[in-house]
């Protein structure tokens, strides 16, 4: 791209020879780093990138994206963090060096920038083309600020999904290395906020504590859940599963857990051994003790939203999806939710943002202005319980389960593949936060 008449804004380079190495906020990663950097520089810098990618996913569902305040939370986040997100900080060297982790980039963009409009080539501009928002002149199309962010991204995009790519080339040479291999293994399990792994809930909840737990802390579809079964004493098997498995996400032990279904089911007309025959397989199945051996973990939100679909019958999904606007407002109101929180949430459902909706709900209920944590059961669930009890954890169970626990199962170690892939994926979240 070309300057082209105005105001040049110029970037502080002269007098700042470290900041000559990155004459940009945004970086296109195109050089490979070529300075020297500990491993626990190295390490320290990977956390602070999952960290913010956290923090842009967590920021994702509790607000809506665009906004003002999702802008202004963004921001704060970005300069807790350190990050660097706007060319005119006093001394951007640092925040752009550790962006890199780690050293000098230089993009090809070759833009400089007008006060209002840029000159781009017309391949580039095709998008904003198609959606008549340029002038376009012998092979050139002429953006205006407000829409060059379009033609950043594609070419962010493009030139992330080559380096990736080529990053991907050398795994096998980083797998072979014996210093960086083990870091790059375990990233993905680094400690970055409050750790919600069943292991580390196992025991936590006793069976008698559910009924009061589920009207204080449990999230509405698991409330919904919970309420069906205690009327109707069953549950289809979508709803078996979403409940079961948040159950053990919350640290029901699988003793624990047969027992409470046993008993549940047995209220009804079912016969314990019919309930033996038919049910007790698939609780050992969602353990890992059956079949496959699968561990199962508890399902997202996303795909309780947009998966399994309800019949007649069906208390599983998430009521503020699955349920229409006038059930819903009945359901708000038994929560005690006021007429205007009710018609906030109305709106966010309208607007197709139940997960805001839900952290909406979540606010209202337990009297919190702010919750920045991305919402899932569990979350919501400890989440909720540590506001409860002022900040201290869930009271220790204090009857032993009759049989011996399950052991914990052992966590999966990693390989760097799955490190790396799990990296992508937050890279390509966080394209879809610098999309907004
Ligand atoms: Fe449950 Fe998630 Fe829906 Fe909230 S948004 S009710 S946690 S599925």
């Amino acid at each position: 791209m070309q300057f082209l008449g105005g105001n040049r804004r110029k970037l502080r380079l002269a007098d700042d020879q470290r900041n000559a190495c990155y004459p940009h906020s945004l970086l296109f990663y195109l050089q490979p780093p070529s300075g020297n950097i500990s491993l626990i520089e190295f390490e320290n810098l990977a956390i602070d990138r999952v960290k913010l990618l956290k923090a842009v996913k967590n920021l994702g569902v509790s607000y809506v994206k665009g906004t003002e305040q999702y802008q202004s939370k963004l921001e704060a986040e970005l300069r807790k963090l350190k990050f660097s997100y706007r060319e005119n900080l006093e001394d951007e060297y640092e925040p752009r060096r550790r962006d890199h982790d780690i050293v000098a980039s230089s993009h090809s963009l070759g833009g400089v920038q007008l006060e209002s409009v840029y000159k781009s080539p017309f391949a580039d501009a095709l998008d904003l083309f198609r959606g008549r928002k340029v002038y376009w002149e012998n092979g050139f199309a002429y953006v205006q600020l407000k829409d060059i962010v379009a033609i950043i991204l594609n070419e962010f995009r493009t030139k992330l999904s080559k380096v990736l790519a080529l990053t991907a080339r050398s795994l096998p040479a980083v797998q072979s290395g014996e210093r960086l291999q083990p870091l790059l293994s375990h990233l993905s399990h680094l400690y970055t906020g409050r750790d919600y792994s069943t292991q580390a809930n196992v025991g936590k909840v006793s069976l008698d504590q559910i009924d009061s737990l589920s009207t204080k802390s449990f999230p509405p579809c698991i409330d919904q859940l919970h309420k069906a079964l205690r009327e109707n004493h069953h549950l289809r098997h979508g709803g078996l599963m979403q409940y079961g498995l948040f159950l053990k996400d919350i640290g029901l032990t699988l003793e624990q857990a047969w027992q409470f279904w046993k008993q549940s089911f047995i209220r009804g007309k079912m016969d314990p051994d019919k309930f033996d025959k038919g049910y007790s397989y698939n609780i050992r199945h969602s353990f890992g003790k059956e079949g496959k051996r699968t561990d199962y973990t508890l399902y997202s939100c996303l795909k309780i939203i947009l998966t399994n679909p309800r019949s007649q019958g069906d208390y599983h999904g998430c009521p503020f999806w699955h349920s229409d606007p006038e059930l819903l407002r009945q359901k708000m109101q038994a929560y005690k939710i006021p007429p205007s929180g009710i018609n906030q949430i109305l709106d966010l459902v309208k607007g197709t943002h139940y997960q805001v909706a839900c952290q909406k709900f979540f606010k209202m209920t337990h009297n919190v202005d702010d919750c920045v944590f991305s919402l899932s059961h569990p979350k919501f669930f400890f989440e909720s319980q540590q506001i409860l009890s002022g900040g201290k954890d869930i009271k220790k169970e204090s009857i032993q389960p009759e049989t011996p626990q399950p052991k914990p199962s052992v966590q999966r170690s990693k390989d760097v593949s799955s490190a790396l892939a799990s990296l992508i994926s937050s890279l390509e979240m966080d394209l879809e936060g610098l999309e907004e």
